[in-house]
């Protein structure tokens, strides 16, 4: 029997396919046992699926956690996640805001190959909006290699049945269909409740503390497959509402909304301490690949959040609004407590996953990232990508090197040296015309494999007393 099978879909004697959990109630623990004897240790280890869980935060500043040096909030179980895997110091997601970043995630490709450039507007999130129903998500092709799949939390993938992501490969959810939601007060009476599946339901609990309870239940009910959990807290967004019992921890903080901000982000810690925990119980935290970032840069003045020493925020494509935190955690293959310095895009989570799992990756469509495993293991010693692109509109931003290119319109072009200028402080697009063509040539090529955006975000609103043009 070849062992690499193990944990797959097998064939019974009359041909038809029986799935993992099928087959081992078939066979039971001792028969799975006789298909590993004679392989050692090490080939079982290989033979075994990872597990996988991505947990995303919402808005969190690039400096608000202690792995990047934050000091007036403790994220002592994000910190553990550093110390035991890989933190990316240059780690980016591939849009500024929610949505368009979540359906790069999903889809290991540039969201704007298939018009999700924007987020919606109201009129749009309820009438066209969704991402295209034909791309391939990471829970699809996760289910297709015989994974349970599970989302908890905030989805901002399109509110119409078909975009649910009962729809998209997730065969488990619970969470909220839009961009945002009140963490309390929580009615199945309400116009967008928290849907069980596709079920409203009364929550009497904190958000924040429902989705880790529900991501834990997920990770005890599926202990003996290989599961994906997309574990997407909607905090640190707004509404700015967190529990007394967070905010006392906070005594020292006087600003009410960075206090507020506080405990939004330590009740989300002890989520992931939580989760972590019930990883270690089961006897599955060697074996789970677990990624965190966040959906984009810190909005500071909404939430309080800091991404210095970045430069600007969420909406921008600065740093501040596209570098996040980042982390990598695989105990079984990955290296403790390392920095990784070229960069990386959260499109790489797709292809280092599909590598991992033996899932097969869509062959029929340009995929933009690439499986990170052997750069981390020291294998691979080229930069993961060339180059890596932006673009939101009329703003687009080019990343080669060191060399960063950040535009809005024609009238503000910047170009920045990274490794002297994190802050992104120095234009330097009139002393390096040779760089700025260079880069700009390059984003040109990119941007014609584009395709329109497929909705657009609300128009500006007027201000009430602006003259007449
Ligand atoms: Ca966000």
């Amino acid at each position: 029997m070849n062992s690499s099978r193990i944990g797959r879909s097998r064939t019974n004697n009359d041909g038809r396919r029986i799935e993992r959990r099928t087959f081992l109630s078939v066979v039971g623990a001792g028969g799975a046992a006789l298909l590993t004897r004679g392989l050692n240790a090490e080939q079982r280890t290989l033979a075994r699926k990872p597990n996988v869980i991505i947990i995303v935060a919402d808005d969190l500043g690039y400096a608000d956690v202690g792995f990047n040096g934050c000091t007036d909030i403790p994220t002592p179980n994000l910190d553990s996640l550093a110390q035991n895997g890989v933190r990316f110091a240059e780690g980016y997601v591939t849009c500024p805001i929610c949505s368009p970043s979540r359906a790069g995630l999903l889809t290991g490709r540039y969201q704007q190959r298939f018009g999700h450039e924007f987020n919606p507007s109201l009129e749009t999130e309820a009438e066209a909006f969704g991402m295209p129903l034909d791309q391939i998500t990471i829970a699809a092709m996760l289910k297709n290699a015989e994974y349970a799949t599970g989302m908890v939390g905030k989805w901002h993938l399109g509110l119409k049945p078909e975009y649910h992501p009962l729809r998209r490969g997730f065969q488990e959810f619970y969470g909220f269909l839009q961009g945002a939601h009140s963490y309390v007060n929580l009615r199945k009476t309400d116009r967008y409740p928290i849907l069980r599946g596709t079920e409203p339901i009364d929550e009497p609990e904190y958000l924040t503390d429902a989705f880790t309870r529900e991501a834990v239940a997920f990770i005890d009910r599926h202990s003996t497959d290989p599961f994906f959990l997309y574990l997407t807290y909607n905090a640190v967004h707004t509404p700015m509402q967190a529990p007394q019992k967070y905010l006392d921890r906070f005594p020292n903080i006087a600003q009410t909304k960075r206090r507020t901000y506080a405990a939004m982000l330590s009740a989300m810690d002890d989520g992931i301490g939580a989760v972590l925990r019930k990883l270690r119980d089961n006897g599955l935290d060697q074996d789970t690949m677990i990624f965190f970032f966040s959906d984009n840069g810190g909005p500071i003045y909404v939430n309080s959040s800091s991404n210095l020493p970045l430069n600007g925020a969420k909406g921008t494509v600065y740093e501040g609004g596209i570098r996040v935190p980042f982390l990598f955690q695989w105990q079984r293959r990955l290296p403790r407590g390392t920095v990784y310095k070229n960069p990386v895009s959260t499109l790489d989570i797709f292809a280092t996953v599909a590598a991992a799992a033996g899932a097969e990756v869509p062959r029929d469509r340009k995929m933009d990232g690439v499986n990170l495993m052997p750069y981390l293991l020291g294998w691979k010693r080229t930069q993961p990508h060339e180059i890596l692109f932006w673009r939101v509109g009329d703003m687009n931003a080019v990343r080669k090197g060191n060399w960063k290119l950040a535009r809005k319109g024609n009238a503000l072009v910047f170009l920045f040296d990274l490794a002297t200028d994190m802050g992104e402080q120095k234009n330097l697009a009139k002393e390096r015309p040779d760089i700025l063509r260079e880069l700009n040539a390059a984003f040109k090529a990119w941007d014609a494999e584009l395709v329109p955006p497929l909705w657009f975000p609300a128009p500006p609103k007027p201000a009430p007393s602006a003259p007449a043009p």
